[in-house]
């Protein structure tokens, strides 16, 4: 689950990150008396769930597909500033009208970045902040490495808006340091980091408080990122967060209950919400056309590459799990069914625990519970295979069986192709 950045940044605030002054606003006239509270010299800060905001543009909703093409064709013509006559979504504003007309212009409009996609993001909330006179930007991160299996901190003296080409062409100035979960954090990674970062006295202790509250919010919310981005060196000596980005680990979530409180729905897929609400956990939704029903990740992955090695593309990645429940068939299918692209489902099922009699019985429930206008191909093998048969037959459903996996897939593409 991503967090908006001004949530970001309260926790972060919160574990003894040093962050500007600043608050949400959903009104212009609310970001005006924000500004009015921070002495008129504020940055406004589009508030949605994607980075590039500041190269990003804000268009009308039906002109978001011409600017995104826009943005990563030709960048240099198109892409946003911070100032001057090409804004995006942040801005700088030096008074309390421009912070207000800045706020008019951001909310209620689409924000496109090189990250949001072409359908861009709808902006509901702006950050107003506190101006910083920024003499350097850094990189600071930390997250769960998956690889060692330990929280790992990345730092970089090349920090701020290019940090994605620094990353591609020059790694070696993303310095990266593990941190042991077992023993804890040591002022010794921020001191190593500082150093080679070339940060030194008063700097390097600001940075090293920052860096120990960066991995405090790591752990204390279960993230699996929280990024800084700029991290700055302000013009009068201070080192402060002036961007945050946070994203919590969704198997986590169950013992965070206050940290629920802030996911934002709109931001989110609505099919993978139903899918949650309805207790089908391993869904994700992507771009084909062909929705998958199996059971164990690995074969729903391995059926995502048979349906795409047969020319086809998968709508989704569905694993219903070991469950010998057949209403969790009924649910993913619903779900599958939601998606106005879908043209064909697959349902591919190896038996082991889970049983096929169960899962074909799940599958007959929903033809008899919902209206399913498109081909459904089934390939089902393993325990109770007979049982599953026989109720297939049986049920005089118009279901096209197939025998492989890779028979399975050929027969959902072209069964999606002709409709
Ligand atoms: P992002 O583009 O979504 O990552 O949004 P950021 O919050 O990182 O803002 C983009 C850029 O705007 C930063 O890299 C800074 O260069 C600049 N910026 C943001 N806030 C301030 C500020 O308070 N003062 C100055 N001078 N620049 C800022
Ligand atoms: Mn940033």
């Amino acid at each position: 689950m991503k967090l908006h950045e001004y949530q970001a940044r309260d926790l972060l605030a919160a574990n003894g990150v040093a962050t500007t002054r600043g608050r949400v606003a959903s009104t212009p006239a609310e970001a005006r008396a924000i500004a009015q509270e921070l002495g008129g010299k504020v940055v406004v800060k589009a508030q949605i769930h994607a980075g590039g905001r500041g190269k990003g543009r804000l268009v009308a909703q039906s002109e978001t597909a011409a600017m995104y093409r826009n943005l990563t064709t030709d960048p240099d013509n198109y892409s946003g500033k911070v100032k001057g006559d090409r804004i995006g979504g942040v801005r700088l504003a030096d008074t309390v009208d421009e912070a207000e007309a800045a706020a008019s212009a951001i909310l209620g409009k689409h924000l496109v970045s090189i990250q949001t996609g072409p359908e861009g993001k709808l902006v509901k909330n702006v950050l107003v902040a506190e101006q910083t006179d920024i003499a350097k930007e850094y990189y600071l991160a930390a997250i769960i490495d998956g690889m060692q299996g330990s929280p790992l901190i990345m730092a970089s003296a090349e920090g701020g808006q290019e940090i994605e080409v620094v990353a591609h062409n020059n790694p070696e100035a993303i310095v990266r340091l593990p941190v042991s979960a077992a023993a804890g954090y040591d002022p010794y990674v921020g001191r190593t980091l500082a150093a080679r970062l070339g940060l030194a006295g008063d700097h390097a202790d600001q940075f090293g408080k920052i860096v120990q509250g960066l991995y405090k919010t790591l752990l204390a919310t279960d993230a699996s990122l929280v990024e800084i981005n700029p991290l700055a060196l302000t013009e009068d000596g201070r080192v402060v967060a002036v961007d945050a980005k946070l994203t919590v680990d969704d198997n986590a979530l169950f013992r965070h209950k206050d940290l629920e409180a802030l996911r934002d729905k709109d931001e989110e897929d609505p099919l993978e919400i139903k899918a949650q609400e309805l207790g089908v956990a391993n869904f994700i939704k992507l771009e084909g056309n062909i929705g998958c029903v199996v059971n164990g990740a690995g074969l729903a992955m391995a059926t995502m590459d048979t349906i795409k090695l047969a020319g086809g593309q998968p709508a989704n990645f569905l694993d219903i799990g070991t469950v010998n429940d057949p209403q969790r068939v009924v649910s993913a299918l619903s779900v599958i069914l939601d998606d106005p692209s879908v043209k064909a489902i697959l349902v591919n099922i190896f038996g082991g625990m889970a049983r096929v009699d169960i899962i074909a019985q799940g599958v007959i429930d929903a033809h008899r519970q919902m209206k399913i206008d498109v081909p459904v191909v089934m390939r089902l093998i393993g325990t109770n295979l007979a049982e599953g048969e026989k109720l297939v037959e049986e049920s005089g459903l118009p279901l096209i069986r197939a025998n492989g996996l890779a028979e399975a897939a050929q027969k959902a593409v072209a069964a999606a192709g002709a409709r």
